[in-house]
């Protein structure tokens, strides 16, 4: 059986995740559970939701061959393209899905939380798309600092609610949106944006996005065969890689995340209980949460899906860093050499394919790299950064 099929009963990939949940929301875990292993096994769901993602989202998407970044490096690669999905990244995969679940659940409202807003607008997409009242929980401080992203959920006809409780950001939110569940369980979806949070979510939102994986590897077998030496992805909460990864697990594939310098939680983090789960975090010496740094909002969470813990602690995956600095150059060598602009998150997955073709990536190998999104999100603080350096 593949080491990524599915957790144990209670939830755990060896040692990590679980249900860390209060009793008031195990219930809810548990009927979120039920339902999508019911659906996820009924052909007639699938159907409908792949033929949203065709006629919707816009898959498949295209696995490019980046001739002149090959010939630059070395090594000879193809980029997976959710930069091209409808709203410009991966998440539409798993946020449609749940969408397509909350109705079968037979409820009428879906709601979220959001830090830097690209969850939030995407799951208010969904919304739209299948007539479900959406509520996103929302930092006071990310939705003065988000203004553009709080405007386009708005125009979604979502509702978005500023938390103006501890430190206004992401944390908080998370905390509004579980209250806010609990008491509206029988009409309210909580949708969660990455492979986190209490069992089945890390389950449910990889399978939501495996559809990245196995398109990939199909796209590599026509256009080369086999498959390839190394696949990399960028590690926020995980969920691109994941995606990514279960199309490649059982290859004998090199499978490589990428975690910003100061949010890698499973390079530099230790194993503890955060937001229902059991994972690598990041943590003081006594054990509080510390926060995450990195230029690119979408990866700036200090813990990591308890699947990537299991998945290193097995020696399956790989995780390395890549810091700011060469993200941003990844940023404008990807540009220049291939005319497309990446998010700061994926760039994250080029920085280190250029540092390490020629070394970690022997030359003359073959490389997928997941190109989450697109850079347009990002144009604001890459020009700021790079004024003064481009000519
Ligand atoms: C949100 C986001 C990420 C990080 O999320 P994962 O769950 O780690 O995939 C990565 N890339 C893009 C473009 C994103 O929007």
């Amino acid at each position: 059986m593949s080491i990524m099929s599915h957790p144990d009963e209670t939830g755990r990939f060896g040692e990590f995740g679980g249900r860390f949940v209060p009793e008031s929301l195990v219930g809810a875990c548990i009927e979120v559970e039920q339902f999508f292993t019911k659906f996820w096994a009924d052909e007639e769901f699938r159907q409908e939701y792949a033929e949203i993602l065709s006629s919707y989202a816009g898959r498949p998407t295209p696995l490019t061959e980046a001739h002149r970044l090959s010939e630059h490096l070395g090594v000879r690669v193809f980029l997976k393209r959710e930069d091209l999905t409808h709203t410009g990244s991966h998440k539409i995969n798993n946020v449609i899905g749940q969408a397509l679940l909350t109705k079968k659940m037979g409820k009428s409202a879906i709601l979220a939380e959001t830090g830097a807003g690209q969850h939030g607008v995407a799951t208010a997409t969904a919304a739209a798309l299948m007539g479900l009242k959406c509520r996103v929980y929302m930092g006071e401080v990310d939705v003065e600092r988000q203004a553009l992203n709080v405007f386009r959920m708005r125009l979604l006809g979502a509702e978005v609610v500023p938390v103006s409780s501890g430190s206004k950001t992401l944390k908080d939110a998370v905390n509004e949106a579980m209250r806010a569940w609990v008491s509206e369980i029988d009409e309210t979806h909580y949708c969660i944006g990455s492979v986190m949070g209490p069992h089945p979510y890390p389950y449910m939102v990889r399978e939501f996005q495996r559809v990245v994986g196995e398109e990939a590897s199909a796209q590599f077998e026509r256009l080369v065969g086999g498959s390839p030496d190394v696949v990399i992805a960028c590690v926020g909460g995980g969920s691109n890689a994941a995606g990514t990864f279960s199309g490649f697990v059982d290859s004998p594939a090199r499978l490589v995340g990428v975690e910003p310098e100061g949010g890698a939680a499973i390079a530099k983090g230790s194993p503890g209980v955060v937001h229902g789960m059991r994972s690598q975090l990041l943590q003081d010496e006594f054990g509080q949460v510390e926060e995450a740094v990195s230029i690119s909002a979408g990866l700036d969470y200090p813990g990591v899906g308890p699947e990537h813990s299991y998945l290193a602690s097995l020696g399956r995956a790989e995780y390395r860093c890549a810091g700011d600095e060469e993200v941003l150059e990844a940023v404008t060598t990807l540009s220049r050499l291939e005319g497309i602009i990446p998010a700061l998150e994926p760039a994250h997955a080029v920085a280190y394919l250029l540092r390490e073709a020629g070394k970690e990536i022997p030359l003359g190998s073959t490389v997928v790299l997941t190109m989450s999104g697109r850079g347009d999100k990002d144009a604001e603080v890459v020009a700021k950064l790079l004024a003064d350096r481009l000519s």
